[in-house]
C-alpha cells in the first residue's frame, strides 16, 4: 500500500496515518516529523529548516525532497508506506513520481482530506503531542485520559511553537497557493480519492478502509 495523505494543516493526516500505520504494518513517512527530528537535533539542515517552520512558511524544496528520497529507499518500505505532509508543492510531487518510477514503484492513491478553514484552527490550537513517544491527541476532540499526560507513555503533552493563531494564518495561506493545486495534480492522474475529514475521528478511519478494500 503506497499511498499520500493530502490535506490542510490540521485536516487529520497524522492521526489517520498513525492508525493505519498499525493496520498495514507499513511506516508513516511525515516530513513535519521528520524536519522537527532535526531542528531538536540542532543538524545544518535542522537550523536552517527552523527559520522556514517558525514562520509557517515551507522549507525549500531541494532539501525537503533530498530527506525522502532517501528514506523511501529504507527497507522498511518495501511494502509500502504512507507519507504524510509530503509532497507539498508541485515540484515535490514531480520528484516523488520520479523517485518511485527509479524504485519501480507507483502510488496506489492520495487520499485528500476535506475540511473546513474555521475547524481547522479550532483542532490546531487544541493540538497536543508527547514529548516523549509523539503521540497525538486533541484537547477536546481527542483529549488523554489524565490531562496533559500522554495515556501510551506517560510522557507530557505539549503544544507544538507553530500552532500559534497567527502563525496558523500563514501555514492555511501557504497551504492554498502551494498545496492545494495538488488536488487537480492527482485528480488527472487518477489517483485523488477525496474524504470528508469534518466527521469523528473513526468514521474518517472508516472512509479511508473503505476506500483502500474497493481499490
Ligand atoms: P495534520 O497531521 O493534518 O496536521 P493532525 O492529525 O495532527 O493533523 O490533527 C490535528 C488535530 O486535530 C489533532 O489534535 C487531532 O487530534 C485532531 N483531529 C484529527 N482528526 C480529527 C477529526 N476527524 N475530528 C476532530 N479532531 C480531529
Ligand atoms: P507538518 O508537521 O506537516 O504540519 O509540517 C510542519 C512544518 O514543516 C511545515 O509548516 C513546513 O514548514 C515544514 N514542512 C513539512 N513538510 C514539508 C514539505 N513537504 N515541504 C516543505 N516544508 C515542509
Amino acid at each position: 500500500m503506497k499511498l499520500v495523505l493530502l490535506g490542510p494543516p490540521g485536516a487529520g493526516k497524522g492521526t489517520q496515518a498513525a492508525m493505519l500505520v498499525e493496520r498495514f504494518a507499513i511506516p508513516q513517512i511525515s516530513t513535519g516529523d521528520m524536519l522537527r527530528a532535526a531542528v531538536r537535533e540542532q543538524t545544518a539542515m535542522g537550523i536552517k529548516a527552523k527559520e522556514y517552520m517558525d514562520a509557517g512558511g515551507l522549507v525549500p524544496d531541494e532539501v525537503v525532497i533530498g530527506i525522502v528520497r532517501e528514506r523511501l529507499q529504507l527497507k522498511d518500505c518495501k511494502d509500502g508506506f504512507i507519507l504524510d505532509g509530503f509532497p507539498r508543492t508541485v515540484p515535490q510531487a514531480d520528484a516523488l513520481q520520479q523517485t518511485l518510477a527509479d524504485l519501480g514503484k507507483d502510488l496506489d492513491a492520495v487520499i485528500s482530506l476535506q475540511v473546513d478553514i474555521e475547524a481547522l484552527v479550532e483542532r490546531l490550537t487544541g493540538r497536543r503531542s508527547c514529548a516523549d513517544c509523539g503521540k497525538g491527541y486533541h484537547i477536546k476532540f481527542d483529549p488523554p485520559t489524565t490531562a496533559d499526560i500522554c495515556d501510551a507513555c506517560s510522557g507530557k503533552l505539549i503544544q507544538r511553537d507553530d500552532d500559534q493563531e497567527a502563525t496558523i494564518r500563514n501555514r492555511m495561506a501557504v497551504y492554498h497557493e502551494q498545496t492545494a493545486p495538488l488536488e487537480d495534480y492527482y485528480q488527472q492522474a487518477k489517483l485523488l480519492k477525496s474524504v470528508d475529514g469534518m466527521a469523528d475521528i473513526s468514521v474518517v478511519q472508516e472512509q479511508i478502509l473503505g476506500i483502500l478494500q474497493a481499490d
